[in-house]
């Protein structure tokens, strides 16, 4: 097998640690891998993937990378820091809540479109532009419109899909697995939405003993479908291992709460029982609904044993307003 290239961004391997309090009030023995300290722009797993995605826009000689999200995007935030390292212009299509057509807009505890991510997009010098509320696919015809304008100027663009969800960010999460290397999981619990992090670990731990759990954080039941396509694409750069079919994804749907890019009364307590056991903090899109997912899971003898939470970070949409 040929590695792709990488740039270095983050500091690895990311710290893994127990969570005593929490093993002893779920009477699991829940392990933490902490993606939310990666070293890099307040952290987050995004920056594994970039790690990979950067390398490719480099060798591309891009002037410009073009992507798309929601306007509290994680993704966003630490891709316009990985311009500034090399020197690229970042520019993202963005609205508040993008929606499956099927689904339709959640009803629920939205965000906030100033502060947290956004304050930080700002600072980088991102250039954002915010769009009315419509669905995804809405959202992907902007960052392509997005691409071709720069593209009219005469800049090179490299395209990232959303979230980093192309074959090479779901090899930054099969390559991560090997940090956990010497430990034995039974389980590991991910929050999951664009699909690369579950599609990475998944592949990395297919046919194991440990069972890769993705908590969804989209309203969206043919998911692993497009999780299936994308361990297509991660087979053909890995070369051994098998694709994964769409039943090979253990996803869950119960912790969804209204919708993507809204809160949860679930997410929200486990967000704050996380932070008053252990002293660490979850955001509520993703890991907080994760995280609830977890927590009724191990009272229901979904998971047991050997528990690891893999913390995707988020942080800073604490501070969305
Ligand atoms: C993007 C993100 C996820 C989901 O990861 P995917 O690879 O897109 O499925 C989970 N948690 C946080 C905090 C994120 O920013």
């Amino acid at each position: 097998m040929q590695t792709p290239p990488k740039v270095e961004l983050i500091v690895a391997p990311t710290p893994l640690h127990r969570l005593p309090r929490m093993s002893e009030r779920l009477g699991i023995d829940l392990w933490i891998k902490r993606d939310d300290l990666t070293g890099f722009a307040l952290g987050g797993n995004k920056g594994r993937k970039l790690e990979y995605l950067m390398a490719e826009a480099l060798g591309m000689q891009a002037e410009v990378v073009v992507t798309c999200g929601s306007a509290q995007s994680n993704f966003v935030r630490q891709l316009g820091a990985a311009c500034s390292v090399f020197g690229m212009r970042c520019a993202a299509a963005v609205m508040d809540v993008p929606y499956d057509g099927a689904a339709g807009l959640p009803q629920g505890k939205r965000l906030g479109p100033s502060n947290g991510n956004v304050l930080l997009d700002e600072m980088l010098g991102i250039d954002m532009r915010l769009h009315p509320d419509g669905t995804w696919e809405e959202l992907f015809e902007k960052s392509e419109e997005l691409a071709r304008e720069y593209e009219r100027n005469g800049k090179s663009v490299y395209r990232i899909p959303v979230g980093g969800s192309s074959p090479l960010g779901a090899y930054a999460f099969y390559a991560a697995a090997s940090e956990l290397e010497g430990e034995k999981f039974d389980a590991i619990v991910v929050a999951s939405s664009s699909g690369s992090t579950h599609t990475g670990l998944a592949y990395a731990f297919l046919d194991s003993l440990t069972s890769v759990i993705g908590v969804a954080c989209d309203d969206e039941p043919l998911l692993a479908e497009d999780f299936s396509e994308l361990s297509i694409g991660l087979h053909e750069l890995i070369g051994t291992g098998r694709p994964l079919k769409a039943s090979d994804f253990d996803l869950r749907f119960d912790w969804v709460g209204a919708g993507y890019g809204v809160r949860s009364e679930a997410g929200d307590g486990a967000i704050e029982l996380l932070a008053r056991t252990e002293g660490i903090f979850l955001d509520p899109i993703y890991s907080g609904k994760a995280f609830a997912g977890l927590i009724d899971m191990a009272k229901n003898g979904a998971v047991s044993g050997r528990v690891l939470f893999w913390h995707t970070g988020g942080v800073p949409a604490l501070f969305a307003s």
